[in-house]
């Protein structure tokens, strides 16, 4: 990483269309200002915290008609198309496919994209490419995609995203200037919301669900049935982790969830079900621990409580182990059922 370029005592960077992410923007706006634009580089961290977003406002930046230090101005032709992703010099890249499927991203797509990028820019002096889930590239097209990498055109600026750059061979992590973006604190995406007019009590417990998502925030603030969903799902959840009778039925309405398909589903509720026990043993180790799961504290303490800390770690590992029997295609019912058990021992 080599994104810790001392500030320099200049004026205000202009605001990116972008929540958060200073130390990546302020970065990027000085290579630009400086004239030393990379040919590659990987964002990298957990979908839904703005990496996308992140990408196509460097585009708008490089692209943007108005004087250097006033970009992107967020209002000129270029950055009002790169906005409405119409622009005809940025090209973007990605699976868009559900999370099951076990997709890649073909070589064919990387050929187009190679073509493409041959050609020189059609309006701006920058050709952008995202490259959105880059860790699903077929081994195919990350050789292609390195060929591009050795020797781009000196107008080609790629933008690689992915969530864990250890999935990408080292051929191409080493060709990027890599920025590990983190999730967005609960402050700033409360702040948001507050700005979209949310008020003040709601944008406050999104912004404690979402854990840094953003993305996840709007799709709450959007949809009224959505937070509710989650609400009531944290509740079964720690409907089961605390009683026998919750905790086998959790375990069957699972198992029939997963024999029809809906694998990603069961996973869902997995993790919540592990992030959950994570913070029952925060709190069995310390009673006043800061935990994710606020909405549940006093559930959480009750269950700390009762089980002490060597119980709670145990369920934990039990939900992480039945997690990783489900991957490994373990029979269903027999990983749920063991769950269940290990859940409502009374151990501690
Ligand atoms: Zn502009």
């Amino acid at each position: 990483m080599s994104e810790r370029i001392d500030a320099l005592p200049s004026q205000p960077a202009p605001r990116w269309p972008v929540l958060g992410h200073e130390r990546v923007t302020s970065t990027l706006t000085r290579a630009l200002h400086a004239g030393q634009v990379h040919h590659a580089y990987l964002f990298a961290g957990p979908a839904g915290i703005g990496r996308t977003t992140l990408a196509y406002a460097f585009a708008s930046a490089l692209l943007c008609e108005a004087p250097l230090a006033e970009r992107p101005c967020g209002h000129c032709r270029a950055c009002e198309r790169v906005a409405r992703r119409v622009h005809p010099d940025v090209t973007r890249i990605a699976l868009d496919a559900e999370p099951d499927d076990i997709k890649l991203i073909s070589i064919d797509r990387i050929r187009e994209f190679r073509a493409s990028l041959s050609l020189r820019p059609l309006e701006g002096a920058w050709r952008v490419a995202i490259i959105d889930d880059a860790e699903r590239l077929s081994r195919d097209a990350a050789d292609a995609l390195l060929k591009t990498l050795e020797e781009p055109p000196p107008y080609a600026v790629l933008l690689l995203i992915a969530e864990d750059t250890h999935a990408l061979p080292e051929t191409i992590r080493s060709r990027c200037q890599i920025f590990h973006l983190t999730p967005l604190p609960a402050h700033v995406i409360q702040e948001a919301l507050s700005a979209r007019g949310v008020s003040r009590e709601r944008a406050k417990r999104i912004a404690t669900l979402v854990r840094g998502r953003i993305a996840e925030a709007f799709r709450l603030v959007e949809d009224e049935t959505a937070l509710a969903g989650y609400e009531q799902r944290v509740g079964e959840v720690v409907a089961a982790m605390s009683e026998p009778l919750a905790a086998v039925g959790f375990a069957r309405r699972l198992t029939e969830q997963y024999r029809r398909g809906k694998r990603a589903a069961v996973r869902k509720m997995l993790l919540l079900a592990a992030e959950l026990w994570r913070d029952a043993v925060w709190l069995a180790a310390d009673q006043a621990a800061p935990i994710v799961h606020e909405e549940a504290r006093a559930a959480l303490q009750a269950l700390a409580r009762r089980r002490g800390l060597a119980g709670t770690v145990a369920a934990l590992e039990a939900t992480l182990q039945s997690m990783a029997d489900l991957e490994a295609n373990v029979q269903a019912r027999l990983a749920l059922d063991a769950l269940a058990v290990v859940w409502t021992e009374q151990s501690g």
